[in-house]
């Protein structure tokens, strides 16, 4: 009775054959996964340097902030609104010999017509006028003619 069930080792050999071929499989799945997974991380970094040209066009346009102040300023007092006291003032003028004026003067001096000499002083378009703002004096230009 007991010797019928003794030589009976079947479950065995059934059982062994299955488990080591799934870990082979396992250890090739991993060796090509892994060329795999680096390749697609390695075309990703191409596009990073062209994010950062862009970031290198920036300081280009700061240039484009050019703040030139062209103040409409002619022979009369103008009315602005100053860069100092950012007050809408009239400017107060007051005008003054220019180069030119010197020059014509030194000119007729020279030539003998020192009763004419002065006349270059007296001719507004050989005068420069300055405008500053009557709020705070500051000087704003000058138009010369
Ligand atoms: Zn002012």
């Amino acid at each position: 009775m007991g010797k019928d069930q003794q030589p009976q080792p079947q479950p065995y050999p059934v059982q062994v054959p299955l488990a080591p071929p799934s870990y082979d499989d396992a250890m090739k799945n991993i060796q090509t996964n892994v060329p795999y997974a680096s390749a697609p991380s390695a075309g990703f970094i191409p596009p990073q340097p062209f994010a950062g040209g862009t970031y290198v066009q920036q300081p280009p346009v700061i240039e484009v902030q050019r703040t030139i102040i062209a103040l409409p300023l002619g022979p009369t007092p103008a009315r602005i609104t100053c860069p100092r006291c950012n007050a809408e003032i009239i400017t107060s003028t007051e005008t003054e010999p220019s180069c030119a004026a010197h020059l014509c003067c030194l000119v007729l001096l020279i030539i003998g017509c020192c009763p004419l000499s002065s006349l270059p002083y007296c001719m507004d378009s050989l005068k420069n006028v300055r405008h500053t703002c009557p709020n705070c004096n500051m000087f704003l230009g000058s138009y010369q003619p």
